[in-house]
């Protein structure tokens, strides 16, 4: 799916000196249940820190103390940890993925080693530590937002699904959104369509999406949209801003032992027996989490909470005909990021025309100190990766290689080969800034009858994967628009 046009938007972004000029793969879906629907399943909520963050930029109800109720309203998490913390009845089952593989106990010994303690419940009172992933997937099933929340009342009278069908500019009645246009019929435009809404609409079409959508209908930078020929309806300079996202390089090892990783296990005649197993448990590749382990840790001592995120991958890949397939040599990919990245860059249209693909600029490591924890987390990967736990297993650094030792070197490389964990955020920040979009309800300022509610709200990078970010903001934006309009 990572390749597929049929599921997957497949934008990518603008050269730029950060990536050494590569245009880096942004996938996005493109059906129901959006990106969670073809993500890595890994369930990560964040720190208590980063929802305190935003509640004290002035976005009053989104410190971690409120937002925790949706955290635990959204998951049945069947994995143990603490009741304070999970929630066990609610939409999105959320399980933990067993430790089979004799690798993964390899590496939790390892980060011991190097001082990083196994901490079973990240998602719990704490998030420091290595673990086994959280993830998405039930009975060897993803659990998407689709099959989680649509499914079930797919029936509703009140509720229609239209698929195949792209929003391209919102109605209005002068300032008060009043409903969707959309085009029905294949990627070119075809039939014009139009919805309207009695109370409001509610655009969720993720971080390259809704900036787009709020541009192509006037909401956005007045001189940038006058320049395409636009009208401009609302004057917000921040829309399509403070884009940010983890630029992680994936480190590579070789594994001399045999039979440790999926290169080894999965291919050829392992492969069928992969897939019998699956068939049958539910379980091993085919019923696994993206990256089946991570590690929270700190850069360095007196930090108050972890700002570095590895994630281990137990095989390498090779690019194929339809996109990467498992290689030949055995191996183990471990990427490395800091999760908190100051850098910010930009999405914005390039034409009125809603066809073409908005122009996606990153500007990576502009921040200095994303620079500096990049490399640092390079190096944490390397003192686990190379602690004598791992010995049994053979391992030799096939990347960045052992003798890019600087800070610089090691840098050079990730320029060269970097690419995202495909967690974009921000721009439609939520805040009272003048360069916020929406407010602490996700209303759009300026316009009434008008909210986001997606990623694109976020102001910050919360500290690890968005998806569960995500669907928090989904049930808190259900309960504001139930009050509002119960009130
Ligand atoms: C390859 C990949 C792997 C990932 N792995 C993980 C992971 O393991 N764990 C994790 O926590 N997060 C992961 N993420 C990130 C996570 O899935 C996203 O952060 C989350 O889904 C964002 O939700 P959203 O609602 O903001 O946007 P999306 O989920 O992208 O949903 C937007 C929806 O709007 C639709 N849309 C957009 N524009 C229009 C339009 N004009 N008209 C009609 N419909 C439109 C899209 O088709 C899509 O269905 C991954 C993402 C990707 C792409």
């Amino acid at each position: 799916m990572i390749t597929n046009p049929a599921v997957n938007w497949l934008y990518s972004s603008e050269p730029e000196a950060s990536t050494n000029g590569r245009r880096i793969p942004v996938p996005r879906g493109r059906l129901l249940g959006g990106s969670s629907a073809l993500n890595g399943m890994a369930f990560v909520r964040g720190q208590a820190q980063d929802f305190d963050t935003w509640a004290q930029m002035g976005n009053q109800g989104w410190s971690y103390e409120s937002v925790l109720p949706f955290f635990k309203r959204m998951e049945s998490y069947g994995g143990g940890g603490d009741d304070t913390f999970r929630g066990r009845d609610g939409p999105l089952r959320v399980t933990n993925p067993e430790p089979r593989e004799p690798f993964f106990a390899a590496v939790i010994k390892a980060a011991g080693e190097v001082g990083i303690a196994h901490n079973p419940d990240y998602n719990g009172a704490r998030q420091d530590g290595i673990a086994m992933s959280q993830a998405t997937i039930a009975s060897g099933r993803r659990m998407s937002t689709a099959r989680c929340y649509l499914d079930p009342v797919r029936r509703r009278s009140n509720l229609r699904i239209e698929t195949g069908a792209v929003a391209d500019g919102l109605l209005f009645d002068g300032k008060r959104c009043i409903g969707v246009r959309y085009s029905v019929g294949g990627p070119r435009r075809g039939e014009l369509r139009e919805a309207r809404a009695a109370r409001e609409v509610i655009v969720s079409g993720g971080t390259i999406n809704s900036p787009q959508l709020l541009e192509l209908s006037g909401i956005g930078q007045p001189e940038r949209l006058q320049s395409l020929g636009m009208e401009v309806r609302q004057p917000l300079p921040g829309v399509g801003e403070n884009l940010r996202d983890h630029y992680a390089p994936r480190t590579k090892w070789a594994i001399g032992t045999k039979g440790i990783t999926y290169n080894d296990t999965a291919r050829g005649l392992g492969l069928v027996r992969q897939a019998l197993r699956y068939a049958l448990s539910g379980r091993g590749l085919l019923g696994s989490v993206g990256a089946p382990m991570r590690a929270f840790v700190r850069s360095r001592d007196g930090l108050a909470a972890p700002d570095l995120l590895l994630g281990w991958v137990p095989m390498l890949t090779e690019p194929g005909p339809k996109g990467p397939k498992i290689a030949r040599q055995s191996g183990v990919t471990c990427y490395a990021h800091p999760m908190r990245p100051e850098s910010k860059g930009h999405i914005h249209v390039v034409s009125a025309d809603p066809r073409r693909p908005p122009a996606i600029h990153f500007n990576f490591l502009s921040a200095p100190i994303d620079a500096t924890l990049t490399a640092r987390a390079v190096r944490i990967a390397r003192a686990i990766m190379t602690a004598p736990a791992m010995a049994p297993l053979q391992v030799t650094e096939l990347a960045p290689g052992s003798d890019r030792d600087s800070d610089e070197e090691i840098l050079d490389w990730v320029r060269g080969a970097a690419e995202t964990t495909y967690h974009p955020v921000g721009t439609c920040k939520m805040g009272s800034d003048a360069m916020a979009v929406v407010d602490h309800r996700l209303r759009v300022h300026g316009i009434d009858g008008l909210r986001v509610a997606d990623a694109s709200i976020m102001p910050t990078l919360t500290s690890g994967n968005t998806n569960a970010p995500s669907i928090m903001i989904g049930e808190k934006a259900a309960d504001m628009v139930l009050k509002d309009a119960t009130a």
